[in-house]
């Protein structure tokens, strides 16, 4: 694959992304793909995906898994409802992750990703060790089929991400920053973030936000907004990833679903914008 291929967030029958045919529209040739609803995820389901993206060109490079029940209605309801850290969701929702990365598989993709939740910042706890074993199960699960997994950032510092990863101590776990959700839930500069985890991160989501009020961060949400019209700074970005040396997909995210035409429009934009940035640091 060439160095920063362009993507998009694509959901097929669940999820915030893009539907397929949008993606063919425009032209893009990698997606991260929102994983179906259980029905869905039968070796058919996958198997006619699999050929509407070989006739458009499209590789997958990640699967993200979603749970029913998660809230992102306020930073309190998806610290509550969001990913493994929920205690009475874990079990159930661990098995229905083990299930999602063998649907990737049959979808051909080696990454799986989530939002695992609101991290406690408590490390002796019994819930934190718990997060911890259950990670771990997920890890060496998904490793039979040759998988990694890729937490998405970041209702937790920059610091607290790195310490979990070092506590679950695995090699097939990595990151996908999203820039904009540091500037969502009031977390930090994401690219100070970057530059420290940077070694970790093997995929982005190109994604921009505006903070919330100083006096309100982490409280209430920031705004998402178009690609280049935040506060994330997609210049600074990119060339912060290129002196990582990240060479992988940049993979736009335009999560207002409710308005197709204008997250159509605006992705558009969003593919013209990081072609000229490209070009000119790549
Ligand atoms: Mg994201």
């Amino acid at each position: 694959m060439d160095k920063w291929p362009i993507g998009v967030f694509t959901s097929v029958d669940a999820g915030l992304g893009v539907q397929l045919d949008v993606v063919r529209e425009l032209g893009i040739p990698s997606v991260h793909l929102h994983a179906p609803h259980k029905e869905t995820r039968t070796e058919q389901a996958a198997k006619d995906f699999l050929a509407k993206c070989a006739d458009a060109g499209i590789t997958i490079t990640v699967v993200f898994g979603g749970f029913e029940g998660e809230s992102y209605a306020d930073i309190a309801t998806t610290a509550r409802t969001v990913g493994l850290v929920p205690k009475e969701t874990r079990a159930e929702r661990l098995q229905e992750m083990k299930e999602i990365a063998d649907f990737a598989a049959l979808l051909g993709c080696d990454t799986v990703a989530l939002h695992i939740g609101f991290i406690t910042e408590d490390r002796t706890s019994e819930d934190y060790k718990d997060l911890v074993d259950v990670t771990r199960e997920l890890l060496d699960y998904i490793k039979k089929n040759m998988q990694k997994l890729h937490l998405e950032t970041w209702q937790e510092s920059a610091d607290h991400l790195l310490q979990f990863i070092a506590d679950v101590d695995r090699d097939n776990l990595f990151i996908n920053f999203d820039p904009a959700n540091m500037i969502l839930y009031g977390t930090g500069d994401p690219i100070e973030a970057l530059k420290k985890v940077g070694h970790l991160v093997r995929s982005v989501h190109c994604k921009d936000a505006k903070w919330a009020p100083e006096d309100k961060r982490g409280q209430e949400w920031g705004t998402e907004v178009p690609l280049g019209e935040g506060d994330v700074g997609m210049e600074r970005f990119l060339s912060t990833l290129n002196e990582l040396g990240y060479t992988g997909p940049l993979t736009i995210e335009r999560e207002i679903p409710h308005d197709p035409e204008r997250q159509k429009a605006d992705i558009r934009r969003a593919v013209e914008l990081l072609t000229e940035l490209r070009a000119k640091l790549a």
